[in-house]
């Protein structure tokens, strides 16, 4: 069920640090640079490091889910496609599109007094890029971005969630998680944070609900909303 209004400001009420994903709630960060065309000029780079047979051929379009093949394959080779792959997030950020409604979330929480951290499995070194060319820096208090080399730091493991959350010096209790994958809603499981499914493509939220997120919906600006009513 998408969440009503009263139930997103009863989920919300207590949450004292909003930890928002990057891809899908914030930006749409291939909507310029396709993800297929990354990968592509991923398996480019493995081709100049003589590693193409890590991944086949073209039929995997995630350049995420690459990276985890190369790591596990050839963990010497983690750090190196890492970088590779930061510098495409970064470009493609660049072309990004700005999610409706992402803006409106940070600038909520910052008018009611609630810090926000972006907890990503994206790189970092994209995501801050993306922050201060659309002048949000200020409003996100951490980013927590892939371990760089180490995909198994990316959700549904909570590692990036307990990350945040020490940083932030608070626990669970005081923490919302927003992201629109069911791995996100995993990790929020994972890391014992309740966790809002945002379902920005249709058909998207029946596999949220699946995963049981605390609620669903289907605009970032309902939160924001919310954010600003309570
Ligand atoms: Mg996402």
């Amino acid at each position: 069920m998408i969440a009503t209004s009263q139930q997103l400001a009863d989920v919300l009420r207590p949450v004292k640090h909003v930890l928002l994903d990057f891809d899908g709630p914030v930006c749409s960060v291939f909507a310029g640079l396709p993800a297929s065309e990354v990968a592509r000029r991923l398996r480019v780079y493995l081709q100049a490091v003589d590693a193409q047979d890590l991944v086949g051929g073209g039929e995997e379009t995630d350049p995420l889910v690459l990276l985890r093949r190369i790591a596990d394959a050839r963990p010497d080779l983690a750090e190196g496609a890492d970088s590779a792959l930061a510098a495409l997030e970064t470009e493609a950020v660049r072309i990004g599109k700005p999610n409706p409604g992402g803006e409106a979330v940070l600038l909520a929480c910052a008018r009611s007094g609630r810090s926000v951290s972006v907890v990503s499995n994206n790189a970092g070194t994209a995501i801050e890029a993306y922050l201060r060319d659309h002048g949000l820096s200020g409003l996100v208090a951490g980013v927590f971005g892939r371990v760089p080399g180490d995909p198994s730091s990316m959700k549904p493991s909570p590692r990036l969630l307990h990350a945040a959350m020490e940083t932030q010096e608070t626990t669970s209790r005081q923490c919302i998680f927003i992201g629109d994958a069911v791995r996100d809603i995993e990790a929020g499981h994972a890391a014992n944070i309740p966790t809002i499914g945002y379902a920005n493509k249709p058909g998207k939220l029946a596999k949220l609900l699946a995963a049981d997120p605390i609620a669903a919906v289907q605009s970032m600006e309902i939160i924001a909303d919310a954010l600003v009513a309570l």
